[in-house]
């Protein structure tokens, strides 16, 4: 770590390597050679054009994505996309299946119930107050649905799908906002992947969008434009002026990530990282995690105390060990440690250094 800075778990705005941010900074007066900033600079120069392109390019490779979906590059963060996928895809039928697993797939579900005909609940883990998954066998999935939504790694509750639902011929839609890029996933299985940029990838401002091609034309006449689907991948995400910033962040991070070895290097060292902290919390009975073991978010991990008191007092401390953002989110309280791909292991140990010190004292 760079002298000054400090382990940041926050679930998002949250840290990126500081390759990246050095590499920013590096090039932040003078871009590619063009004399300004790409804080400056018009989307529709060649400079610009040669970063949105090499993104788009990153993206596909990293991701291992197949030659028949678009990358696209699109306002309105994951939110945004709560109110465009419904748009963009749900005129056949216009049924919508969402499985609830947490906050954020529950406010998919109801923004759909805006725009569908029916959007419907194929699945939830609400009364158990979010600690699994719902599994294939709790599902009611309508075989005439447009699309299944679900939310792959629940970054509030700290759950994330370990097995790819099968929809049969319904195309499957994913949240990634908190677990993109974290480790290789089959996108062929998918008919659409998107993620808010701000967890994993880049600044906030920004959703990335991996739509299979079939599923393109289709939108409701109401859809704006800026969120039709099969006119932004005709315009290459540039139909009006995009996230420049942000997608040039995308493309370094994806750079590094192909320096890093890719998914699969990532991958192994994510995994690391969440087995250290879930192996010390299986360890001891003084902090509690009430997430189903088979459900365990890799990105997020929520943990409390026995009480709301010591939760507090945790929290509190962190500051003076060079921690922030360790608060759970109000819904569920307790603590939550974000640990996305750019915090280090360092960062882990330090924070399970601190958690063993904090339990010794109490
Ligand atoms: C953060 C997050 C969102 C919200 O993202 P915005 O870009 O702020 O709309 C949605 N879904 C998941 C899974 C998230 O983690």
């Amino acid at each position: 770590m760079i002298d000054g800075r400090i382990y940041n778990f926050s679930a998002g705005p949250s840290m990126l390597p500081e390759e990246v941010l050095l590499k920013a900074q590096a090039e932040l007066l003078n871009c590619g050679g063009s004399g300004m900033s790409v804080l400056e600079m018009s989307h529709r120069s060649k400079v610009y054009d040669d970063i949105i392109c090499a993104a788009v390019e990153n993206v596909r490779e990293v991701m291992n994505v197949p030659d028949n979906y678009k990358i696209l590059f699109l306002h309105g963060g994951a939110s945004g996309m709560f109110a465009a996928i419904p748009m963009n895809l749900g005129t056949g039928s216009g049924i919508g299946d969402y499985i609830i697993s947490g906050n954020f797939s529950e406010a998919a579900y109801k923004e759909g119930k805006k725009y569908l005909k029916e959007a419907r609940i194929a699945g939830s883990s609400a009364d158990d107050q979010f600690s699994h998954i719902p599994t294939q066998d709790e599902l009611h999935l309508s075989p005439d649905a447009d699309f299944v939504h679900i939310c792959w790694n629940n970054t509030i509750f700290g759950t994330k799908y370990n097995y790819i639902p099968d929809t049969g011929d319904v195309p499957l839609v994913a949240d990634m906002s908190s677990s993109i890029m974290s480790e290789p996933v089959d996108v062929s299985k998918f008919g659409l992947i998107y993620a808010g940029v701000q967890k994993n990838l880049a600044p906030a401002g920004l959703a990335l969008v991996i739509v299979r091609e079939d599923l393109l034309g289709r939108a409701m006449g109401i859809t704006p434009k800026i969120w039709n689907f099969k006119t932004e991948a005709d315009k290459n995400s540039m139909l009006n002026t995009p996230a420049t910033f942000p997608i040039y962040i995308v493309k370094l991070v994806t750079d590094y990530l192909k320096e890093q070895g890719g998914l699969e290097a990532m991958k192994r060292r994510n995994e690391e990282k969440a087995k250290m902290l879930y192996d010390y919390l299986d360890s001891q009975s003084f902090y509690r995690t009430n997430v189903n073991p088979a459900d365990r978010s890799m990105m997020n991990v929520t943990f409390r105390t026995e009480s709301e008191d010591l939760d507090k007092e945790f929290v509190g401390g962190q500051a003076a060990r060079g921690f922030s953002n360790l608060k759970g989110h109000r819904l569920v309280g307790g603590m939550r440690a974000s640990i996305y791909n750019a915090m280090p292991q360092e960062g882990v140990a330090a924070l399970i250094e601190y958690m063993k010190e904090f339990a010794a004292a109490h």
